[in-house]
C-alpha cells in the first residue's frame, strides 16, 4: 500500500469499514496545490470481508475558495478595518440582543462610551497617519483589557463603545475609570514623538425599556458632560 499508518484513509477505510472524507492538496504539474476532496471506500468480497478499498480524489477548489470567502465577508461584516475591532454593526446587533436578554432573563447590561479628547489636534500636529495609530493604541488597550464576555468595538472616528455583560453600577464604574486610566498612561510612539491621550466618557446601566439608541444617547449625553466639565473623566447615572 502507499501508506501504512491509521491516519491514511485508505488505511482508515479498510480497518474500519467506513468511507472516509479527507480534505487534502495535490501538487499540480505546474508547481501549486490544489485542494481535493479524498472519498476512500473499502471494497469487500462476496463474504463481506474487507478486501482492499478504492480511492476517488475530487477537485476542491471551488470549496475551498467559497469557505475562504465567507471567512473574508464575515469579517468585513463585523470588524472595523483599521482597528480590528468590532464595528457599529455588530455592536448595534449585539445591544439587540443583549437587551431582549435583560428583557426576558433580567441580566444586567452595562455601555461604556468614549471619546478621544482633542483628536483633530493629533491629526493637525502629527499628520493623519499619527491619528490611525492613536486609534490602534487605543484599540490595543480595550483588547487587551476587556473579558472575553463583553464586546468592545470602534463606534466611529475617535469613539469607541463597550458592552459590559452582567454589569451592575459599581462594577461598571470600576470597568470604565479603568479604561480611563489605561489610557492616560499609555503612549503614542509616531515618527519619533511621543503622542499621551485621554478620553472622556460617559457610562449607563441599560434599562428594560431601552432600546440601542435610547442607551447609545444617554450614554452619549453623559460623555458630553464629560467634555464640558474639563475632560478625561467619567460621567456616569
Ligand atoms: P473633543 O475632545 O471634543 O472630542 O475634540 P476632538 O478634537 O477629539 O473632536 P472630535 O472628537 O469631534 O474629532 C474627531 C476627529 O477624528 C475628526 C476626524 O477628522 C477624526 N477622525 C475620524 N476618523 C478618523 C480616522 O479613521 N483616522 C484619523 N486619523 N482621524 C479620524
Ligand atoms: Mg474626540
Amino acid at each position: 500500500p502507499l501508506c501504512t499508518t491509521d491516519y491514511c484513509p485508505l488505511v482508515r477505510a479498510m480497518k474500519t469499514g467506513h468511507i472516509q472524507n479527507t480534505e487534502a492538496f495535490l501538487r499540480h504539474k505546474l508547481g501549486h496545490r490544489v485542494p481535493v476532496m479524498i472519498r476512500s471506500m473499502p471494497i469487500r468480497n462476496e463474504k463481506g470481508e474487507i478486501v482492499g478499498a478504492v480511492e476517488t480524489f475530487v477537485d476542491n477548489s471551488a470549496n475551498l475558495t467559497t469557505r475562504r470567502t465567507i471567512e473574508e465577508l464575515k469579517n468585513l461584516a463585523l470588524l472595523d478595518p483599521l482597528t480590528g475591532l468590532f464595528n457599529r454593526r455588530h455592536l448595534e446587533t449585539t445591544m439587540g440582543v443583549r437587551l431582549e436578554e435583560l428583557r426576558r432573563y433580567g441580566t444586567g447590561l452595562g455601555a461604556i462610551l468614549f471619546d478621544i479628547d482633542d483628536f483633530k489636534h493629533i491629526n493637525d500636529s502629527g499628520g493623519h497617519d499619527a491619528g490611525d495609530e492613536a486609534l490602534r493604541v487605543v484599540a490595543r488597550n480595550l483588547t487587551a483589557n476587556t473579558r472575553t464576555v463583553d464586546t468592545a468595538g470602534r463606534w466611529g472616528g475617535d469613539e469607541f463603545l463597550v458592552l459590559v455583560e452582567r454589569a451592575d453600577p459599581s462594577a461598571l464604574q470600576m470597568i470604565a475609570d479603568r479604561y480611563r486610566l489605561l489610557i492616560e498612561h499609555s503612549r503614542v510612539q509616531f515618527g519619533g514623538a511621543e503622542i499621551h491621550l485621554t478620553i472622556s466618557i460617559g457610562a449607563t446601566i441599560a434599562q428594560s425599556s431601552d432600546t440601542p439608541e435610547s442607551l447609545v444617547r444617554r450614554a452619549d449625553s453623559f460623555m458630553y458632560e464629560s467634555k464640558s466639565a474639563g475632560r478625561n473623566r467619567l460621567t456616569m447615572r
